[in-house]
């Protein structure tokens, strides 16, 4: 599950509970031991690299929060 910050950055939340907050070296959630799956940590990279191309758009031609990007 991928939620989106007020600032519009992905963050990796668990699917079963929702918490954001994880054990790296395990890659577990830490409220309810959910293993992440590697679906989700690729669809939270791919997330993080469209932020990024959309914050460096961002910059040059401001737009209004909340605006879907157009591509
Ligand atoms: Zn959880």
């Amino acid at each position: 599950m991928i939620f989106h910050n007020p600032a519009g950055a992905p963050e990796l939340a668990c699917e079963q509970c929702g918490c954001r907050w994880f054990d790296r070296i395990n890659d577990t959630c830490y409220e309810c031991g959910t293993k992440v799956s590697a679906e989700s940590i690729a669809e939270f990279k791919l997330a993080v690299e469209h932020f990024r191309a959309r914050e460096t758009v961002r910059a040059d031609e401001p737009r209004a929060a909340g605006t879907p990007a157009v591509r």
